[in-house]
């Protein structure tokens, strides 16, 4: 089988590798791979950021995707052939401390497929029958693809902010993570503002809007006007920064209202700040990693429901035989959230 993987540790470099299809060992699934998407961090394996350093190359990439089981392993008994599945790709060691008190996301030797191991941008993979979610039966298999990243925002929302009924909340990012929480926040009852910047103009904040959320760009300078207008010069309650931009905090430190939560899910490297006006202005910030079993579940039927609209969110323009477009697109702000067709390859 072919894999689109990483080959060179320099921007681009993506090839498709001739691999076998793996056997699955006693506790784990074979798995054909229907739907898989493109999240911000295969851009940063893409890019080569310095977090992907520590890839062995060349790795088939790929971690948000949904299939169906084709084999299973002599010790498993929860999965059988043609069940459908979803990974929880950050796949925790069960062992360390964090695991023992609850902690998973924030395992200490965690791996991530896609990263530490070869992912689902080819036809099988092998997984370990723990790290597998059932796809429920009133789930679509290609919006089944982005329960991952849906998780990760549910997270976010659900059980790291306090966004209830009534409160204002802006959305820094219209990108996957962006979209996906500020949808989720409306669910709780938040009534959401999503904000972005020049290069989300064309695509991602129209999705916003197609969406139905008020939207704000950076840009054009009318952050202040926006805020005096939805929350009457205060400042919102939840300021959620999914820019994975040294300026989401600083923006987001100005737009939150004093006694306010920033709930920092972008990972944004370095910034510098002052930052006494946070504490003056008692601001809880939180920070939200990864996402949990719970996080899954609810995820699903968030999609199920409908507060996660997936026919709009998800592009399915692109195909990982032009995968170096897709990846340029996403990268210039020109798409969200492409899922592929793996079963083309
Ligand atoms: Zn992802
Ligand atoms: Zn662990």
């Amino acid at each position: 089988m072919r894999g689109l993987a990483k080959v060179e540790r320099t921007s681009g470099a993506m090839e498709f590798i001739e691999r076998p299809i793996p056997e699955p060992d006693e506790d784990e699934v074979l798995v054909k791979v229907d739907y898989a998407g493109l999240c911000g961090s295969d851009a940063g394996i893409y890019e080569f950021e310095l977090a992907f350093e520590r890839m062995e190359l060349p790795t088939v990439i790929g971690h948000e995707y949904a299939g169906t089981v084709v084999e299973t392993g002599a010790s498993v008994s929860n999965y059988e052939s043609g069940d459908r599945v979803v990974e929880r790709p950050i796949r925790d060691c069960g062992e360390c401390y964090q695991c023992r008190i609850g902690e998973e996301n924030v395992c200490q030797d965690a791996v991530i497929t896609g990263v530490d191991h070869h992912g689902a941008y080819e036809p099988y993979l092998t997984v370990p029958a723990d790290a597998l979610h059932p796809v429920p039966d009133d789930v679509e298999q290609q919006h089944a693809a982005v329960v991952e990243p849906t998780s990760v925002a549910a997270r976010a929302v659900i059980e790291n902010s306090r966004v209830g009924a009534g409160d204002r909340v802006l959305v820094e990012g219209p990108g996957p993570i962006g979209l996906l929480t500020a949808q989720i926040a409306r669910s709780q009852g938040g009534t959401v503002t999503v904000s972005g910047v020049g290069k989300d103009a064309d695509y991602r904040l129209p999705l916003a809007e197609e969406l139905s959320f008020e939207t704000v760009s950076v840009a054009t300078d009318e952050m202040e006007a926006r805020r005096e207008k939805h929350t009457d010069g205060v400042g919102y309650d939840v300021v959620f920064d999914t820019t994975g931009h040294p300026s989401g905090l600083t923006t987001a430190v100005e737009e939150v209202r004093k006694g306010g939560q920033i709930v920092l899910v972008g990972q944004t490297g370095e910034t510098n700040m002052l930052y006494s006006p946070l504490v003056r202005a008692e601001i809880d910030l939180q920070c939200s990693y990864a996402s949990m079993y719970q996080d899954f579940e609810r995820s699903f039927r968030l999609i199920r429901d409908g507060a996660v609209d997936c026919e709009t969110f998800v592009d399915t323009r692109f195909s990982l035989y032009e995968a170096d477009e897709a990846f340029e697109t996403f990268i210039d702000g020109g798409t969200c959230k492409p899922v592929f067709d793996i079963s083309t390859l």
